[in-house]
């Protein structure tokens, strides 16, 4: 046991959670909730007024974890079932391809999913304390033992628990302290949502992506490649954006990294000319526009950086870059290591169980070496790996070697076979 420090604490407070939860997104939630119902004690500490203060992913698939969370058939009463069809263009919108995935997949809206989620919290009596930004872990003797934050009235204070998992998203605030570098995983990315599109849900049904090789913008030249969106919606209204694709950068000397306001001229050129693409904003009124990030050139190197911290959903990188979609795999993740860590405390003898102990057998590099073996055993993580190790390949072959319009377009049937397996 690890006592010293709350004898030597100045405070006085010792507030003691199983789980200090870092952010009250989607993976926060579901820790969370799913800690609640174990009958263990959670904290989440969240920066924003409210919970996932920010719009991001509103697509994901109906899967088991989304109704043990969020109730059964809660998605589906507030979401848009896609059709599963996928058309990509060809840089230039020269040729296109279509996919067809079968598979239950809806569309809701950021506010109504995220609400729910701090819903269900509350019922399970989870404590969120909002307007608390998290500055960094509390270290001692090589374990994390809780985190520093500061409140809203800017007055810096401590809480103390068994994990502290960060689930802060994608420049992870513990994670970024025991050396894990959001630079090489994060890609920007612009999410907008438009309505008054230039689109017929019934005529255009399918999510549409446009390919931009390096090379292909005459006044970006060394923009890196892209790839623009668009997901109809119902009442002409469309989720579009643009995603850098940057895992090949590094390898790539006809690239070179573009500033914020780089970014933003070229998605303002994207959206009033890209063959294809801009036909959608004709007429449109842009009701959100953000250039943000998202971790999905490369998974956090350990998800586990330092005994007593758990990296988890984006601040772990744990997404399928293909789809881009980190909503069900945050879930996944959150809801595993809160119940094994629920299943080793309960292995663990533990006379002192009121006391608010920090066990450091839990964290042993044996046990840690169990855990993570564990979770690379999940069907979560394997598919995660397998995206990963995919787009690898496919984004060497097309948008490093291939690389501009002329040369893609050339070899075009070639990358429809490859992104049939997608
Ligand atoms: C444009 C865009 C489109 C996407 N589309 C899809 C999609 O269609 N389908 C899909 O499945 N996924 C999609 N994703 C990915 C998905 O949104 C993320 O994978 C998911 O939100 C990850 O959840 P999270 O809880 O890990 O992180 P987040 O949702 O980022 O939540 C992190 C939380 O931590 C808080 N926080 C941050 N720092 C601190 C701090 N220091 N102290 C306290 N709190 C802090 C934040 O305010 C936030 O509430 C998309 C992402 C983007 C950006």
């Amino acid at each position: 046991m690890v006592n010293s420090y709350y004898s030597t604490m100045e405070d006085n407070t010792r507030e003691f959670y199983n789980f200090v939860i870092v952010g009250a997104g989607p993976a926060g939630l579901t820790a969370a909730i799913t800690a609640a119902r174990l009958g263990l004690k959670a904290l989440i500490i969240e920066k924003g007024e409210i919970a996932g203060p920010r719009p991001r992913g509103e697509g994901m698939g109906h899967y088991p974890i989304v109704d043990e969370i969020l109730g059964k058939g809660y998605l589906p009463s507030i979401g848009l079932k896609s059709n599963g069809g996928r058309v990509w263009h060809s840089p230039g919108d020269i040729q296109k391809f279509t996919t067809f995935k079968e598979y239950d997949h809806y569309f809701f809206e950021w506010r109504e999913f995220i609400d729910r989620f701090v819903e269900v919290a509350n019922e399970e009596k989870v404590k969120i304390s909002y307007k608390c930004e998290v500055i960094e872990p509390i270290d001692e003797a090589g374990f994390t033992i809780g985190v520093k934050y500061k409140d809203e009235t800017g007055r810096v204070k401590n809480v103390f628990g068994q994990a502290v998992l960060d689930c802060s998203g994608y420049f992870g605030v513990i994670g970024s302290k025991y050396g894990i570098n959001y630079n090489d995983m994060n890609c920007p990315i612009i999410k907008c949502l438009i309505s008054r599109a230039n689109l017929n849900l019934k005529e255009t049904p399918d999510l549409q992506f446009y390919f931009i090789g390096n090379g292909d913008l005459e006044y970006s030249p060394k923009f890196p490649q892209s790839v623009a969106y668009v997901f109809p919606l119902e009442n002409q209204r469309a989720e579009v954006g643009l995603m850098l694709r940057m895992s090949q950068v590094p390898q790539m000397r006809s690239v070179e990294v573009p500033t914020k306001s780089e970014i933003l001229t070229v998605w303002d050129k994207l959206k009033t000319s890209y063959p294809g693409f801009s036909t959608f904003f004709k007429g449109a009124q842009i009701d959100y526009e953000e250039l943000t990030y998202l971790p999905n050139a490369k998974m956090a190197s350990d998800f586990v950086p330092n005994p007593g911290t758990i990296l988890i959903g984006d601040a772990a990188g744990f997404i399928n870059p293909f789809g881009s979609s980190g909503l069900y795999y945050s879930m996944e993740m959150a809801s595993f290591w809160v119940k094994l860590i629920y299943e080793e405390l309960n292995s663990i003898n533990r006379e002192e169980d009121v006391k608010p102990d920090f066990i450091k057998d839990l964290w042993t590099d044996e046990k840690i070496g169990q855990y993570k073996l564990k979770f690379e055993n999940t069907d979560a993580f394997k598919e995660v790996n397998h995206m990963y190790n995919l787009i690898g390949a496919f984004e060497y072959k097309i948008f490093n070697r291939l690389r501009t319009s002329e040369k893609i377009n050339k070899k075009w049937e070639y990358i429809t076979s490859l992104l049939s397996q997608a």
